[in-house]
């Protein structure tokens, strides 16, 4: 019977694993199968505290592993849960495969669940999107990491909600330009940050358009986007070295049930409020997979750590 078991390795998981491992938690982390998270997708990452001449994601996130080793986490690669089951006893089952052969299942027992499984940005489905974002050769879905690197070249954002809205507005910060490219010509954003967006000089609204492919130069970094107008069909290219991808955000949630945890209609786990508690004692969630407003690595890992202090005193309870 483990004390808690940690699903996700991103910054709310390792942190949650740091924590738990100095309570003498002794915790398991399963790592899915994007060991790291989406910090792993990312180059340089300019804004977690501590790294004044900012760090790379992957480096991050294997700094955070070895913290967590060092105090006696146990890290599974490769294992992705499929179910958490609660049992009669309060304890839970959590079944597993691996993911490289999903019919090695596997099956744990433990008092805790902390839900850290994240939430993954949409793109477009285009080909060689993984490739463009991995090698930070002009794509990406975050602008406050990556907004900084498009100082007085054009960029676009692609999406009509908050988040392009918003992003296109921190954008004007850099960019020459920022051209908000949108499949309809009406924004799904809230009338004050449409209306900030749209109010800046520096931004101009790409209407009744999508994006069906990336021009790259030489060295293989964006330099258009090849453009489909969704009213008469018309293709054109714009000139842009960085676009932005703000169409939304998929969190990692399929294995969780909604008897276990509730969600909202997009998906992402519903914690108590002021708590990373969800309606279930002894199931946790932190980080993005909860979180529909920040989703910044660092307002992660602080979850991650509300998890763990969380989870100690609830197991603590149940001995006592
Ligand atoms: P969202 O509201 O779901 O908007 C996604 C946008 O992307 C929509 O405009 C949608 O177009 C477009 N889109 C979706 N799939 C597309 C595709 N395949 N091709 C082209 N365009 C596509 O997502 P979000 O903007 O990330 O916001 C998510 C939630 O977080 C919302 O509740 C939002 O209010 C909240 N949020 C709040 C703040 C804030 O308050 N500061 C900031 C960011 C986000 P259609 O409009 O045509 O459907």
């Amino acid at each position: 019977m483990e004390n808690v078991i940690i699903i996700g390795t991103g910054p709310a998981g390792y942190t949650a694993a740091i924590y738990s491992a100095r309570a003498d938690l002794a915790p398991l982390i399963l790592t899915g199968s994007q060991p790291g998270g989406q910090l792993t997708t990312t180059t340089d990452v300019e804004n977690f505290p501590g790294f004044p001449e900012g760090i790379m994601g992957p480096e991050l996130m294997q700094k955070m592993q070895q913290q967590a080793e060092r105090f006696g986490a146990r890290v599974e690669n490769g294992v992705a849960v499929t179910n958490v089951i609660h049992n009669a006893d309060k304890s839970f089952t959590v079944e597993a495969h691996n993911v490289f052969s999903p019919d090695d299942k596997k099956v744990y027992q433990t008092k805790t669940v902390i839900i850290a499984s994240g939430a993954s940005a949409r793109y477009l489905g285009l080909p060689g999107e993984e490739e463009l974002v991995k090698s930070g050769a002009g794509l990406t879905a975050c602008a406050t990491c990556d907004g900084a690197f498009y100082r007085d070249v054009p960029v676009c954002v692609i999406g009509g909600g908050d988040s392009a809205a918003e992003e296109a507005t921190f954008l004007t910060k850099f960019a020459s330009k920022v051209y908000l490219i949108h499949r309809r010509e009406e924004l799904r954003a809230s009338k004050i940050m449409a209306a900030r967006a749209l109010a800046n000089e520096k931004v101009e609204p790409v209407w009744n358009s999508g994006v069906t492919g990336y021009v790259l130069d030489e060295n293989k970094r964006i330099k258009a986007v090849k453009l489909k107008n969704t009213v008469d069909g018309t293709e054109s290219e714009l000139a842009v070295e960085g676009v932005f991808m703000a169409i939304g955000h998929n969190p990692n949630t399929g294995f969780i049930s909604k008897d276990l945890v509730d969600q909202d209609d997009s998906g992402y786990l519903i914690q108590i409020p002021g708590k990373t508690a969800t309606k279930t004692p002894g199931v946790f969630a932190a980080g993005d997979v909860a979180d529909t407003v920040y989703r910044q690595g660092i307002t992660a890992a602080g979850q991650g750590c509300a998890a763990s202090l969380e989870a100690e005193h609830y197991i603590a309870n149940l001995e006592g």
